[in-house]
């Protein structure tokens, strides 16, 4: 990192083949994606000046071997750009090389890298190529700070380390790393683990560090009350606060998280929804990184993975993350179960709902999980995302569960027992990482299984299919009902709007819309609205002063033309939902609730 301001990362990956090999060409590949961001986004597009040399030579830091270094003289082998993502190297006669290049990075993100003059933050797979067919292989990493920026991951062994040694690739880059003169660190215990909280600031905190830290704490042992002891000594929780207000971000790794939260922590609802964020990553040291889908991990990076199952994954790390605000005492219960009915009121409005089961949406990632697109798509009518459609299904299935066992069973014990199945107690069944992972069929019958009523059904209609959740009735076993209403301002003609310079257009229109019936389509700019110019802050207010089977004039610009169309109002389609508690709730269902919210099981 000898040059910051060039967001150049140089990187040496020193090569050694095992005596006797036959020195056949080795392949070098950057990933194109990297774990839980689904998409595609071909890291190699970043990588500048690949070089092969050998032999590899003592290192500039590496003292002892001043006198060898000044006689070594590595001399250039041929590399090959063999595709996108490839580049092949002939070893010849040598018995160890070095592979050079440089990555370009500046996005602070989970997925992505930057070096600037502030710090050097990486996730592993944006910047390391691995060696094709030896992912499996050891590797060590050293890292050369700039000057007296000072090294944070969440595989630290002593505060001044440089050098790392990783079973596998797959583990170098599940360990993000951050480099800088100025983070900060707090630490804390639960149950004689160790957790550090890592914070580079670029806004002001407000004073609220120390609040920060010890609701982290808090959310720590709420989580750990559920599953029990995690399997590391320490772990970190990487923060950047990017006072850009573009970047943010939060990924889950085996012993840390990297979470970069937009704005300031001295902002209002910054500090809020840093732990909304840390409820969320640090339940996937369980739900997903250790307890996975089959399909994920160890990974092919030549394509994107494809599993069924990201609704559990991260729909259900989303419910917990919810809950587990409420159980760590941040949130109280209705701060909790507004925000489930403001899921609901998201999914069941969205149009995708209809089309998109939770199952699909997983499958889906890669063109859903922050995946750009230059092509148009109809994903905003088709698609729904699997964090809140698995949020719901999680809350429904936990009610479910407690409703049907009279609250001796729980969705709680159905993770904890896959955990123990699946991870704890399976066979390694790759070199990656301890257990096995799950498939769909796995969870459907555990659950079935804890719970004592055959799941086929539900999983069948609520998860492989797309009808809607019986969140009434789950909800009546805990005294609670959902109540739906008709939106204050039920229409928007299917369409939805954004702003473009002065003028507003239709980013969407939805598929069966009184928009759509009436001609419109996307791009085009609004003009007037039943004969009165409108902006895109009261269109919604004038439209809404009619009601159906009302003819609406609309004029839009589309060409360079105006054009004159009319919308025919239809019955109204958008609702509100809320959950409020059951004039006749009883005892029995309030004792379910409090068991519910507090994660208890009765016996
Ligand atoms: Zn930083
Ligand atoms: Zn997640």
């Amino acid at each position: 990192m000898s040059l910051p301001a060039s967001h150049l990362f140089e990187v040496a990956i020193e090569v050694e083949l095992p005596e006797n090999s036959n020195r056949e060409p080795l392949e070098f590949q950057m990933a194109k994606w990297s774990p839980a961001r689904y998409a595609v986004f071909d890291f190699a597009k970043n990588v500048q000046e690949v070089q092969a040399a050998a032999p590899i030579c003592p290192r500039t830091d590496d003292r002892k071997n001043d006198q060898t270094r000044m006689t070594c003289r590595p001399v250039a082998l041929p590399v090959t750009r063999v595709n996108d993502q490839t580049w092949r190297v002939d070893p010849k006669t040598n018995s160890s090389f070095t592979l050079s290049y440089k990555v370009f990075g500046n996005d602070l993100s989970g997925t992505f890298s930057q070096l600037d003059t502030r710090h050097a933050n990486f996730n592993g797979g944006s910047v390391f190529m691995y060696v094709v067919n030896h992912k499996p292989d050891p590797v060590k990493l050293v890292i050369n700070p700039l000057g007296v920026w000072r090294i944070v991951n969440g595989r630290m062994s002593n505060t001044n380390q440089r050098e790392w040694q990783f079973p596998n690739w797959g583990i170098m880059i599940d360990t993000p790393t951050e480099i800088a003169p100025n983070w900060t660190i707090n630490d804390f215990e639960v149950d004689g683990k160790t957790y550090h909280v890592v914070v580079h600031s670029f806004g002001d905190e407000g004073g609220k560090r120390a609040a920060l830290v010890r609701d982290i704490e808090k959310i720590v042992r709420a989580e750990v009350a559920m599953w029990g002891a995690p399997e590391f000594d320490t772990y970190t929780f990487l923060l950047h606060f990017a006072a850009d207000d573009r970047s943010g971000d939060g990924m889950e790794h085996l012993t840390s998280t990297q979470i970069i939260q937009p704005g300031a922590l001295g902002e209002p609802d910054v500090y809020e929804n840093t732990l909304g964020t840390i409820a969320h990553e640090f339940f996937q040291v369980w739900n997903v990184k250790r307890l996975r889908p089959l399909e994920l991990g160890p990974w092919d990076f030549t394509h994107p993975a494809n599993t069924r199952g990201l609704w559990i994954a991260e729909g259900l790390t989303n419910y917990y993350g919810h809950l587990m605000l409420h159980r760590a005492g941040i949130w109280d219960e209705w701060r909790f179960l507004r925000r489930e009915a403001e899921t609901i009121n998201g999914i069941e409005n969205a149009p995708g709902s209809k089309l998109t089961s939770a199952e699909e949406a997983s499958l889906k990632a890669s063109f859903l999980d922050r995946a750009q697109h230059i092509q148009s798509t109809n994903l905003a009518n088709t698609s729904i995302s699997y964090y809140p459609k698995g949020e719901l299904l999680g809350f429904v299935l936990d009610l479910l569960i407690r409703g049907k066992t009279n609250g001796k069973a729980s969705l709680d014990e159905v993770m904890r027992r896959m955990y123990d199945e699946f991870y704890l107690k399976s066979p390694n069944a790759t070199y990656y990482l301890r257990g096995r992972g799950y498939t769909s069929e796995d969870f459907q019958r555990m659950a079935s299984e804890i719970s004592g009523v055959d799941l086929s059904d539900f999983f069948a209609r609520y998860v492989r299919g797309v009808e809607v959740p019986p969140y009434d009735e789950v909800l009546s076993y805990v005294g609670l009902r959902l109540v739906k209403e008709q939106s204050r301002e039920p229409y928007n003609a299917g369409i939805s709007v954004m702003s473009e310079g002065e003028s507003f257009v239709i980013a969407n229109v939805q598929n069966g819309s009184v928009a759509e019936d009436a001609g419109l389509q996307t791009g085009d700019e609004i003009l007037m609205l039943a004969g009165k110019r409108v902006t895109s802050d009261d269109w919604l207010r004038t439209l809404n002063r009619y009601k159906q089977g009302d003819r609406v004039p609309i004029s839009v610009k589309r060409d360079r033309r105006t054009i004159q169309a009319t919308l025919v109002l239809e019955p109204p389609e958008q609702f509100e939902y809320r959950i409020e508690e059951r004039k006749d709730a009883t005892a029995e269902q309030k004792a379910l609730r409090v068991a519910w919210l507090n994660g208890d099981i009765r016996h």
